[in-house]
């Protein structure tokens, strides 16, 4: 039957990684395009989402089957902090115009986008489906959390599985990095903020200084694995629970060591230190990935150390075009 795979969010680091995959993978394979399969992949070039009309065109434009829906208002730390009411409004616009649309179109499957960083603040790790809305999220992204905490609520409690009987689910991953990340310094996460930061100073030959001990640890996934994980969804998951899309606990990694490995991708010869004055954050937030593991019957994920030579050739090659 054919289907068509509209891609929200597709300019960006997860669009663009499940494009890549889409387009490498052989046409028939686990993670490659099957027949009849068309695949869209929309910025805001085609539609402001958070605007009803422009998504009800979108949606008239290419008449979707299925939504794997991205997009959404993304930042750092910082802008999170400044911004939380713009957070909040932008993406319950986004994803209240997306999902009713989709139930309005009739579409088959939405498969929307949370965040493990939406958990609650106080909480029992590692992180599981169960905990999403056990108590409140961290005061510096209290805005985004709840505007994404919220698409689970709208799948299920309320409103479309229950009262419509939609075919809408979650995915909820840990850190993302890989190509076409955002190397914003100001508003970047670790992986690409390190990498670009390491990037100038073997440019400049200037220190190479990584805020705090070293010493905290963090889970991530590359873009190209999530990308799969995306397309094992869309293809074979019915339910409306949401999983956690991310590596093993064991795979947790110390910013020391993200560091180092970035050192050695960028090839970087100088001085290389940690400024124990900055704060560390949270020592650890582990999520666990056993539902995925059970669901999918086991997943090879890109080794840490190729992902990321991968991410930072993609940088120092394309450091023109990239977000910086
Ligand atoms: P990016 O910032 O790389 O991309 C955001 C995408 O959303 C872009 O395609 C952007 O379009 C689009 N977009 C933003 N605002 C609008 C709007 N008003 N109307 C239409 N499109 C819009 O994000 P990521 O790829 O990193 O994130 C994708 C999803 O994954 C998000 O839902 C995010 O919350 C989630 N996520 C990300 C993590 C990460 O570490 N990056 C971790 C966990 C979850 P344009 O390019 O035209 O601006």
């Amino acid at each position: 039957m054919a289907q068509v795979v509209l891609v929200t969010g597709g300019t960006g680091l997860v669009g663009k990684a499940i494009e890549h995959v889409i387009n490498t993978e052989s046409v028939g394979s686990k993670f490659g395009k099957q027949a009849g399969e068309t695949w869209v992949f929309v910025g805001t070039s085609e539609a402001d989402l958070r605007d009803p009309e422009q998504t009800r065109k979108l949606y008239e434009k290419y008449k979707p089957t299925h939504v794997i829906h991205l997009a959404a208002l993304v930042g750092g730390v910082y802008k999170n902090m400044k911004y939380k009411l713009t957070f909040l409004r932008d993406n319950i616009l986004i994803n209240d115009n997306i999902l009713h649309t989709a139930y309005t179109h009739k579409t088959a499957k939405v498969i929307s986008c949370l965040s493990t960083c939406v958990f609650p603040d106080a909480v029992e790790y590692p992180l599981d489906e169960t905990k999403l809305h056990g108590g409140l999220p961290h005061h510096s992204n209290f805005g985004y959390a709840h505007a994404k905490r919220l698409v689970d609520v709208q799948n299920r409690q309320v409103a479309y599985k229950e009262e419509f009987g939609c075919n809408f689910t979650a995915a909820i991953p840990t850190s993302v990095f890989g190509p076409h990340d955002n190397y914003d310094l100001e508003s970047a996460h670790v992986i690409p903020a390190l990498i670009h930061r390491c990037y100038l100073a073997k440019k400049n030959g200037t220190p190479f200084v990584v805020g705090g001990t070293g010493r905290p640890l963090r889970q991530f996934i590359f873009s190209y694995d999530l990308a799969k994980c995306f397309i094992w969804m869309l293809r074979n998951y019915d339910d409306v629970e949401p999983v956690i899309l991310s590596v093993a606990e064991e795979e947790e990694m110390s910013v020391k060591q993200i560091a180092d490995a970035i050192v050695k991708a960028v090839g970087f010869e100088g001085e290389y230190s940690f400024d124990t004055t900055r704060s560390d954050g949270q020592f650890r937030k582990p999520a666990s990935n056993k539902r995925l593991l059970e669901l999918m019957g086991g997943f090879e994920f890109t080794p840490f150390e190729q992902a990321l030579d991968l991410s930072v050739k993609w940088f120092v090659e394309n450091h023109d075009m990239a977000r910086t």
